[in-house]
């Protein structure tokens, strides 16, 4: 009997570790297996913020996908997607065509800019390893260049950052650190390096604990970081960006202005046909997309309601993970001709938000609250559990974060 084809998209945290699971799961004999990947490797996007900054080198946060899959049980294929064919069971990519009996979309997030007049044109983006190398080379250039130019443009050592979320936060937590070594690799009195940030909403971190976020913002504030909050970005020019309080319009000159406002799911999935919000799928219960039987869509690109509170819980890496298990159970029931499938249950462990590698907030096993160096270890054993569930010891040893101080 012909084996079933399982195709994965993305070996993001959904789509990897989809595959981790499904070769421990499945004999070689039941499916064939394909995962497939714009790059040859797997990048925690969870520590893209610190290649950004230049605290870790882009070659930590990568990890070869051969090193993780078992290949005579996985195949990978390097390719990108261009196009998901679902009434056809067809994906399409830049060199191939492939058929599917079972397809797991794992395409991860991009910046979602909102139409802001000139971002996708000047900013910088925290998406990738090539795009968050490229902040760290242009920062360090922009220093470079300081004092290289007859007249000192101060713009050059300006740098602001969008949105107060997690992913900004994290991000000003890391160049808060970096900017003290720059300033003395290249000659530059740390005075005149400003690190903005702007948030539009009235707080940082909307929606979190509120004494958490004044722990956060009084470590920032200490360190140089300048909080515009209830300010919005409105525009993004060459050398500058334009935003506004209420009625109050501002200018401000900056050389390096980094998006952290805003992400959604890949846009593939909706140029493909499937009905999304801001590009993701709000999926049944067993995590196949609405009408498509022979579909799984996982982590960003899904969507899943807390119905506690009425709102889609958040895309992160957390959730990514947990439903690669549910989603892996459920193939292996369908390859073996089940249709009792489980349902999705996100079991949220906390949120704990880095600060520069020595410092940390966040909230773990309900509501116990975490401050300074405990916090710090909390998320580097968060993270290095994560390389412990993916490849074990040996990968932990290899990428991990073994470094608690
Ligand atoms: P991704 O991790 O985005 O992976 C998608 C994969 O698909 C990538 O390998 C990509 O190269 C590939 N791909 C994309 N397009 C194509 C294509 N066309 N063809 C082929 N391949 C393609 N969450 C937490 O839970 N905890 C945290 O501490 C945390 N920190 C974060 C810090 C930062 C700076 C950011 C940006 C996010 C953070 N998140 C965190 C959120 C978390 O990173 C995402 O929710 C998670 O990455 C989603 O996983 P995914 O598998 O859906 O996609
Ligand atoms: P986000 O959507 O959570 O936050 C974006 C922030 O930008 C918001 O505070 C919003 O008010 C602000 N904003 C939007 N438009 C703006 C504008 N025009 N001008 C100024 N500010 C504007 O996005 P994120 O921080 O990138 O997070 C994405 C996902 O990743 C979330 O689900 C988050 O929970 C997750 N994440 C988690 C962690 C962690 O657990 N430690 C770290 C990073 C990201």
């Amino acid at each position: 009997m012909k084996k079933p084809e399982i195709l994965i998209l993305g070996a993001g945290y959904g789509g990897l570790m989809t595959a981790v699971n499904l070769q421990k799961k499945l004999g070689v004999d039941e499916a064939h297996i394909t995962i497939i990947n714009k790059h040859d490797y797997h990048y925690q996007s969870t520590w893209l913020h610190e290649g950004a900054a230049g605290t870790i080198h882009q070659d930590q946060i990568r990890i070869p996908i051969k090193d993780v899959i078992t290949q005579h049980k996985v195949k990978f294929l390097k390719d990108t997607v261009i196009e998901i064919r679902p009434n056809e069971k067809q994906v399409i990519l830049e060199n191939n065509k492939l058929t599917y009996d079972y397809l797991v979309i794992g395409l991860g997030f991009e910046p979602e800019t909102f139409g802001i007049k000139g971002l996708k044109e000047h900013a910088l983006f925290i998406r990738s390893i090539n795009s968050v190398r490229f902040i760290r080379e242009h920062i360090e250039y922009c220093f470079a260049a300081y004092n290289n130019e007859s007249e000192k443009r101060d713009e050059l050592l300006t740098i602001v950052v969008g949105g107060a979320g997690f992913t900004g936060i994290e991000l000003l937590g890391e160049l808060a650190n970096r900017i003290p070594e720059l300033c003395r690799e290249f000659d530059i009195d740390r005075r005149k390096v400003r690190l903005i940030c702007v948030e539009a909403a009235p707080t940082a971190l909307p929606g979190f604990n509120p004494a958490l976020v004044e722990y956060a913002m009084n470590q920032l504030e200490r360190k140089g970081i300048e909080f515009k909050i209830g300010t919005a970005i409105k525009e993004c020019t060459e050398t500058s960006i334009i935003v506004a309080k209420d009625e109050n319009v501002e200018e401000i000159k900056a050389a390096t202005v980094i998006w952290a406002a805003g992400v959604r799911g890949n846009s593939i999935v909706e140029k493909s046909g499937f009905e999304a919000m801001r590009g993701r799928v709000k999926v049944n219960s067993d995590l196949r997309a609405p009408g498509y039987d022979h579909v799984f869509i996982i982590g960003d690109c899904a969507l899943v309601i807390n119905e506690e509170i009425d709102r889609p819980y958040p895309p992160t890496a957390q959730i990514a993970i947990q439903m690669a298990e549910t989603c892996a159970d459920n193939l292996v029931a369908l390859v073996r001709g089940k249709d009792n499938l489980k349902e999705f249950v996100p079991d949220i462990k906390g949120t704990v938000c880095s600060l520069g590698h020595d410092d940390a907030m966040g909230v773990v096993f309900g509501e116990k609250q975490l401050y300074g160096a405990q916090a710090s270890i909390m998320k580097k054993v968060i993270d290095n559990r994560y390389l412990w569930k993916l490849g074990g010891l040996s990968l932990v040893l290899k990428k991990g974060k073994l470094n608690f101080f």
